[in-house]
């Protein structure tokens, strides 16, 4: 059974009980890319709450339709395929491969259904036209233009008022200052669509409306996007819908707030300060991005600068340290006789383990707490290591560390964490780290094979001096019964 939840809806300002329209089922759809460019680590955070929203609704016996539209023509594309040179539609497809190669990269799901403006043009012009018959919108200057104050629920999202309002479309004949473009008259050398009112395309704001109201119908559970679109786009799109439908839009609306720079400065190609998610997944595992998003709750403003990946590898190391450590041990007793002999450690570890997935819940279904879920984990981690270092941990706390490694799994299932294998996370981060220190893996194993012969020769002040090269390097070198290995120091 679909398990019940609360969430945060915009609209209404309040955590509300979800209600499903259909039982057991979740439509929901949330704003995607305009595609004129690679997508940067402040998108990432859209695309990987709403992955991580998906997944824990999943887990949660929900039968999830998710769709997530591309906006693959309007003026940001124009103008960047005239920069370059280069065809719209190219330059589109260019970023939407890129998006894909992205996503992929950072581990996330694909959407059900992933609508294009280029491929709705019918809907479109269908709920423009519709919007014309019922005296919602009417043409000036040979656009189309949606008449603000025929929707008496305007501005209920952003809750703004309708008089103040002033659009960016201005024209001449337009009736009102904060009327929006539903059509754009066709412009010289511009993408354009043969339709009832002349050839254009659409404004921006009518293709969710359209997209949404064909994949998953008039009325439907949860619309989601970051915080910058409550207004116009999404106060937008209601209008749009509600007129045209004559039906209440999305019942529950849910934002991801921004990234902000912990210097004040918003993140913005024009600022410089811009960093894409495949150069951030050339130097950090793409679990690190994720741990880092789901920290904070998804509604905050999520500060950046340049220690955010560095702090979250760490967080991250550390979970994969404890699963390691518990996966070592041991033994075939009764939790709580081990508990007993093994005192304070043990006993958190064994509390904090068997009492993690009702509170995980508890924060999860509370309006997707997973910065709260996160701490549980984090705590549990802290609390796994700590144990590893008792004596008898290794022999005899298998069954102690049980209920932390379910707790790692349910990890995986429910928000996409810790899926790697220990050695695939070892691999993964000593081949990134390297690249982010400007190293290569021969060099430093020449360093180690140095190290090893002077060790040999019994010449240790050559050895110390070459472990000290590779610290200042950043390496770590373990000597163990094994033999000798190496990680980069995080
Ligand atoms: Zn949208």
């Amino acid at each position: 059974m679909a398990e019940p939840f609360k969430l945060y809806n915009t609209l209404s300002k309040e955590n509300e009980d979800f209600k499903p329209i259909e039982a057991g089922k979740v439509g929901l759809y949330v704003c995607g890319m305009t595609v004129y460019d690679h997508i940067h680590v402040g998108h990432a955070r859209a695309m990987v709450t709403f992955d991580a929203f998906v997944r824990y609704l999943r887990h949660r016996n929900w039968n999830v339709h998710f769709v997530r539209n591309f906006t693959d023509v309007d003026d940001k594309i124009i103008t960047r395929a005239n920069e370059k040179n280069q065809d719209p539609f190219e330059l589109a497809q260019y970023y939407i491969d890129s998006f894909h190669e992205d996503t992929d990269a950072l581990g996330l799901i694909q959407p059900d259904a992933e609508p294009r403006v280029t491929t709705s043009m019918d809907d479109i012009i269908e709920m423009i036209a519709k919007l014309v018959d019922k005296g919602h919108a009417y043409q000036a200057d040979g656009s189309v233009w949606f008449s603000v104050k025929t929707h008496n629920a305007y501005g209920k999202l952003s809750r703004q008022n309708v008089d103040e309002l002033r659009s960016a479309d201005e024209v001449s004949g337009k009736q009102d200052a904060a009327d929006f473009a539903l059509w754009k008259i066709a412009k010289e050398g511009e993408p354009s669509w043969e339709s009832p009112w002349g050839n254009g395309r659409p404004g921006w704001h009518i293709e969710c409306s359209a997209m949404s109201d064909k994949l998953l119908g008039a009325n439907f559970d949860i619309h989601g996007g970051g915080l910058d679109l409550v207004f116009p786009h999404h106060e937008n799109e209601i209008a749009q819908s509600e007129c045209a439908n004559s039906a209440a839009y999305a019942n529950y609306w849910m934002h991801n707030g921004l990234l902000t720079m912990t210097s004040g400065q918003k993140m913005g190609k024009s600022l410089g300060n811009v960093i894409n998610v495949r150069e951030a997944l050339e130097t950090f595992p793409a679990e690190t991005l994720r741990i880092y998003y789901l920290q904070n709750h998804y509604r905050s403003a999520l500060p950046w600068d340049e220690n955010a990946l560095p702090e979250a590898l760490g967080m991250l190391a550390r979970l994969y340290e404890a699963r390691e450590n518990a996966q070592a041990m041991g033994g075939q007793e009764e939790a709580q006789k081990v508990v007993d002999d093994c005192g304070e450690e043990a006993k958190e570890v064994f509390e904090l383990g068997t009492t993690f997935q009702a509170r995980f819940y508890e924060a999860m279904d509370s309006d997707f707490g997973t910065g709260t879920s996160l701490g549980y984990l984090f705590r549990l981690a802290r609390a796994v290591n700590r144990f590893a270092g008792h004596k008898k941990a290794k022999k005899r706390g298998g069954p102690v560390v049980a209920p932390a490694l379910a707790a790692f799994d349910l990890m995986r299932d429910a928000l996409g964490l810790m899926q790697m294998s220990s050695a695939e996370f070892h691999a993964e981060v000593k081949a990134k780290r390297l690249v982010a220190l400007g190293l290569e893996p021969s060099t430093i194993e020449g360093l180690i094979e140095e190290r090893t012969q002077a060790r040999l020769n019994k010449d240790w002040g050559k050895a110390d001096e070459l472990r000290e090269t590779l610290e200042s390097k950043g390496i770590m070198v373990m000597d163990s019964r094994d033999g000798v290995t190496w990680r980069v120091k995080l």
